[in-house]
C-alpha cells in the first residue's frame, strides 16, 4: 500500500546545496515521528531501503538517483531550551544556524560558531560537524534515535566515538530523532549576537557562501590546512565541465554551471591525485558521496 505522503520519482537536487542529484525512487519529508515510524515500516515492508538526508549541505548524490526511499528530515524541527540549565533539546531537522540564534536569543554560550554551518542538527552529528576550534561533540549531551528496524534508543554522546568530523554514525545507520545539547546559560544576549554576526560576517567575506556548494570537500590532514595544499599547487578556479574549484576558497568546490555529479566527483579525484604526487598526501574526502 502506498503511504500517503511517500512521492515517487522526486528530484534530489532540490534537497541538496550543491543543486545535484537525481531522482529518488520514493522521497518522503515526514513531520512527526509518528510519520518517520510509518515509513519506515513502510521500507521494510517493501522491503527497500533507505536513504537519510538532512539539509543535503554534505552530499553528493548521483545523477542516476537513489533507489529506495529518501527520507528527508529537514521539515522535522522545532527546540526546546530551557534558559536557567542551558538544555536544549532540538529535532533532527532543526538548522544550525537556526540553533544558532535561538540560543543567543536565550543568553545561552556556546554555538556562535555554528552560525554559518547550513546543515541540520541530525547532520551534524552524524558529522560532528564544527568550526573555529568547536564541534558539535563538545556540547551534546545525548541523542534519539529510531533503528532501521524501528528500535527507539536513547544514546550517550561519549558512546559514539567522536572525533574530527567523524563519529560512529557513519558507521551505523540511525535516524537521529533528536539531540540533547548543554549550553552556558546567563551571558548578555547582546554580547552573543555580536560574536555570532562576526563570525558569519567571517564566512560571507572568505567563503563562497552565497554559491552552490557543499562546504568543504575534503578534511584537513593534520597538520596540514586542505585549503593551502589546494591553493600552492595553483588549482584555484580550475573547472571540470560546470564543476569549479572556488576562487576564493580551494577546498570548495562550485556548481557554477549546472554540473553533474560526476564533473564534481572527476574534480575530486583530480585534486587527490595532484595533491598526491606533489606532497604524497591522500586528502580524504568530508563530504558524503550517495548512490556511485
Ligand atoms: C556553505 C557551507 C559551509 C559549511 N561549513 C561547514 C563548517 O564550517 N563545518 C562543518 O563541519 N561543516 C560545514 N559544512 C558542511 C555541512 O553543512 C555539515 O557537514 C552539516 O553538518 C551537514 O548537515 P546536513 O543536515 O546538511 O546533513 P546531510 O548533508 O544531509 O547528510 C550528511 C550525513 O548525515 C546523515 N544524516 C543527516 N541527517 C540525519 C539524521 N537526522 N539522522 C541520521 N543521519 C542523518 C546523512 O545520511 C549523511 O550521511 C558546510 C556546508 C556548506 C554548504
Amino acid at each position: 500500500m502506498l503511504s500517503p505522503n511517500v512521492k515517487k520519482n522526486i528530484s534530489l537536487s532540490n534537497f541538496t546545496t550543491w543543486r545535484i542529484g537525481g531522482p529518488a525512487e520514493w522521497m518522503s519529508e515526514p513531520r512527526t515521528p509518528e510519520e518517520i515510524q510509518s515509513l519506515i515500516n513502510w521500507a521494510t515492508n517493501k522491503k527497500i531501503n533507505c536513504n537519510i538526508i538532512g539539509a543535503g549541505s554534505n552530499l553528493l548524490i548521483n545523477d542516476n538517483g537513489l533507489e529506495g526511499l529518501s527520507l528527508c528530515m529537514r521539515k522535522y524541527k522545532g527546540a526546546k531550551i530551557d534558559k536557567t540549565s542551558g538544555i536544549i533539546e532540538a529535532l533532527g531537522g532543526e538548522t544550525l544556524p537556526n540553533l544558532a540564534r535561538k540560543a543567543a536569543n536565550s543568553g545561552l554560550h556556546g554555538l556562535e560558531w555554528a552560525i554559518g554551518i547550513p546543515g541540520t542538527i541530525g547532520g551534524a552529528v552524524v558529522m560532528n560537524a564544527g568550526a573555529q576550534g568547536h564541534s558539535i561533540s563538545d556540547y551534546l549531551e545525548s541523542i534519539k534515535t529510531l533503528s532501521l528496524q524501528g528500535q527507539l534508543r536513547t544514546i550517550k554522546a561519549m558512546d559514539l566515538d567522536y572525533s574530527y568530523r567523524s563519529s560512529l554514525l557513519q558507521k551505523e545507520k540511525l535516524i537521529v530523532l533528536s539531540a540533547r545539547l548543554k549550553l552556558e546559560p546567563g551571558h548578555e544576549k547582546i554580547e552573543i549576537h555580536r560574536v555570532t554576526n562576526q563570525n558569519l560576517n567571517h564566512r560571507l567575506n572568505t567563503q563562497p557562501y552565497k554559491a552552490q556548494s557543499c562546504g568543504s570537500v575534503f578534511r584537513n590532514p593534520d597538520p596540514f590546512k586542505a585549503a593551502k595544499l589546494i591553493e600552492d599547487l595553483g588549482l584555484k578556479g580550475l573547472r571540470y565541465g560546470g564543476a569549479e574549484i572556488s576562487k576564493i576558497h580551494s577546498n570548495f568546490i562550485i556548481n557554477a554551471d549546472k554540473a553533474s555529479s560526476s564533473d564534481i566527483k572527476e574534480l575530486i579525484n583530480l585534486i587527490q591525485k595532484k595533491v598526491n604526487d606533489s606532497y604524497g598526501i591522500l586528502l580524504k574526502t568530508e563530504v558524503k558521496t550517495c548512490g556511485f
